[in-house]
């Protein structure tokens, strides 16, 4: 979450979606251990421990929003939800997602449909392909589907991205274990 938003504390966002009028485990009871950092404009880095790193990227899309990579172990893990490009491909988000094993990238639209929503802050499935091919992705995983798409459409969309794209799936409920 980014400084574009004017809230003092991140945890307290966190814990106040979590209480019990909206969700059954509140945030005290998660099995992670969490610190939370505020994303700021001179700060793009920050360690995860002596073996891994997490990145930041600020994305286009109204009211702000990032993407993070993550590196731990050998891998790199690469998360690129609400993101708008413009007229070409944004080329950091292409550096960003350098020789991710996993990229997890949003296809709010079909490519016919993207012109219809410029300023809505989202991508094509088109777009996030060639994203992952400039990159060196080895895997693609699309998600932040339209609500407007059911999953008869989706499925067929599925089809089409991997006639050019042969690692990549739509993301689906209970998926984990995706490395
Ligand atoms: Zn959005």
């Amino acid at each position: 979450m980014g400084k574009d938003l004017n809230i003092p504390d991140l945890k307290t966002i966190f814990a106040k979606q979590m209480e019990s009028t909206f969700f059954p485990v509140s945030l005290d009871n998660m099995g992670a251990q969490f610190s939370f950092h505020l994303e700021n404009t001179d700060k793009h880095s920050y360690s995860t421990g002596k073996t891994g790193r997490l990145l930041t990227n600020r994305h286009n899309h109204p009211g702000g929003a990032y993407g993070y990579r993550l590196e731990v172990g050998g891998k790199v893990f690469v998360y690129c939800t609400d993101l708008e490009h413009g007229e070409c491909l944004n080329e950091k988000v292409i550096e960003f997602a350098k020789e991710a094993d996993l990229l997890i990238y949003e296809a709010q639209y079909t490519p016919e449909e993207l012109p219809k929503f410029r300023g809505w802050g989202h991508s094509s499935w088109e777009q996030a392909i060639e994203v992952a091919k400039l990159a060196g992705v080895k895997k693609l995983y699309l998600t932040n589907h339209d609500p407007e798409h059911n999953d008869e459409f989706l499925q067929k969309e599925e089809r089409k991205c991997q006639e050019r794209f042969q690692n990549c799936y739509f993301a689906r409920e209970g998926d984990e274990n995706l490395i």
